[in-house]
């Protein structure tokens, strides 16, 4: 059986934002069946909580924001990874400040975090999203295709002219491959980026201590790599954090070349476009469970264009 999950108990969470620099914090609180991942500014009066859905992306530039109003949250990507790794259905993240704090720029902060609150099987049963038919979204050297699968895979690849990336590829398989082999891949960037990036006021709170850091040939960071191919496992990471932002578990199999965060956002902006490209299945398999349908229909409601 195959039940919806939240948390057992709040778990918090500190560190600075990437981008502005400065302290914030979160507190991940469970909720209920079918609540699915809100995210709720909790330093600012009267903010409601935003779903954790593509739809309520409003930027993609170096890190997944989501928006409602001028209420936004930042850099959600490695949290929502890291609840995908631990199967988390339904939880409250409360933010204080417009950011999810970067910690050392992978997930395992995260998924720490979540093994201290411990994960709690709901009533209801978990459904799923499984891919019917090829659907690719093309953004000039960038692309991205899922097709049908038994199961969620993601085959991530990068191409980077530089001496120490290069071509790197990554086959995520759910239920095969380990999360702890992606989750402590972390975030990278470029030395001679970074004057530029901060004059556009980002990552203004990025160092050694939460990001993979390359001059023209070498890595920077004393430690090194956690992975001899750590940039592309990020990349695989990374993509998990985004299609969380489907609102429910994908069964089919993405091929991604160069992607980011805009060209998650597109493939499920582009499958959910056509009813005909995908099927919501039930999970459950135990005959004695509680009846579905409510649960459903719950999630039925929530995906309708
Ligand atoms: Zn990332």
């Amino acid at each position: 059986m195959n039940f919806q999950r939240t948390i057992k108990k709040p778990v918090t969470l500190k560190g600075i934002g990437l981008h502005l620099g400065k302290e914030a914090a979160i507190t991940l609180k469970p909720a209920g069946v079918n609540q699915g991942i809100l995210f709720q500014r909790v330093d600012l009066a009267d903010s409601l909580p935003i779903e954790a859905n593509f739809r309520n992306v409003v930027n993609t530039q170096m890190a997944t924001t989501l928006g409602k109003g001028n209420v936004t949250v930042s850099t959600i990507e490695h949290l929502m990874a890291a609840l995908h790794g631990f199967g988390i259905d339904n939880v409250l993240v409360e933010v204080v400040g417009p950011e999810v704090p970067i910690l050392d720029g992978s997930s395992v902060p995260f998924c720490t975090a979540l093994k201290t609150a411990g994960v709690q099987n709901q009533s209801a049963p978990r459904t799923a999203l499984a891919i019917k038919r090829r659907v690719e979204v093309k953004l000039a050297e960038k692309w991205a295709v899922v097709e049908p699968s038994s199961r969620l895979e993601v085959h991530a690849s990068i191409d980077w002219d530089h001496p120490s990336i290069g071509f790197q590829e990554f086959h995520y398989v759910e239920g095969k491959t380990s999360f702890e082999e992606i989750s402590a891949a972390r975030t990278f960037g470029f030395l001679r980026d970074v004057e530029a990036l901060k004059k556009m006021g980002l990552i203004l709170g990025g160092s050694l201590e939460n990001a993979v850091v390359l001059d023209s040939a070498l890595v920077l960071n004393p430690e090194g790599l956690r992975y001899p191919d750590e940039f592309v496992r990020h990349k695989a990471l990374d993509a998990l954090g985004d299609f969380k932002l489907a609102g429910i578990q994908i069964v089919g199999s993405f091929k991604l070349h160069r992607a980011g965060h805009d060209l998650h956002r597109s493939i499920l902006a582009e499958v959910f476009k056509d009813p005909a490209n995908y099927e919501i299945i039930e999970t459950a398999t135990d005959a004695g469970a509680e009846a579905p349908a409510a649960s459903k229909i719950a999630v039925a409601a929530r995906f309708a264009v």
